[in-house]
């Protein structure tokens, strides 16, 4: 780490808690507390946690090994709509804490979540059971950033999809898609390219 603001901040990066590995990513400063980049090994998308919860043993999962636990008390029906569950209330579980880190708005229920077959914007299939973080990982979009997680305006989707739309503004995906759906046509018209004129 570079320029790193705080010398006194112990390096946690590649170091392991419970269940969760600190990724190679700058630490956060969030509302005066540094929190880090972690990944839990039941390959949940990755969050932000902060050192002192990590080093107190206070954050050792991504919320999966208490629903683990909860299973283990109920001893529930088949795999299958155990697994179910859990995905979703795993989801659900890191997207309130983002909320509480962020200050948004959340008042979604674990119901209001339902992880489809596939990305409704990639199509791609998604994939309940990844054992790390991968593009066809199903994870929590919200629709209007800044509306936060609230009824209507949460989608399941593809951590690809995710990625790409996180990092820009609607207004930069659409000038994204409109140029190269441009650049596309042209070059298929045999027109040559948008740069030709
Ligand atoms: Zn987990």
């Amino acid at each position: 780490m570079k320029n790193f603001p705080n010398k006194n901040i112990h390096i946690l990066h590649g170091e392991t808690f419970g269940r969760l590995r600190v990724l190679d990513m700058p630490p956060e400063r969030i509302r005066n507390v540094w929190r880090w980049w972690v990944q839990c090994s039941c390959g949940s998308e990755p969050f932000l946690t902060a050192g002192a919860n990590l080093r107190s043993g206070e954050s050792q999962s991504c919320g999966c090994l208490r629903v683990e636990r909860c299973k283990e008390i109920n001893t529930s029906h088949g795999h299958t709509s155990g697994g179910h569950k859990t995905r979703e209330f795993v989801l659900w579980y890191q997207a309130k804490r983002r909320a509480q880190q962020e200050n948004l708005p959340f008042e979604i229920t674990v119901t209001d979540l339902r992880v489809p077959e596939f990305c409704p914007i990639l199509g791609i299939a998604l994939s309940r059971h990844n054992t790390k973080f991968e593009d066809n990982s199903p994870s929590i979009d919200k629709v209007i950033p800044h509306l936060g997680y609230i009824k209507g305006n949460v989608a399941i989707i593809s951590w690809r999809a995710n990625k790409i739309k996180q990092d820009a503004s609607f207004e930069e995906l659409f000038k994204i898609a409109g140029w190269v759906k441009a650049w596309v046509n042209n070059f298929t018209q045999g027109k040559g390219t948008a740069c030709d004129s």
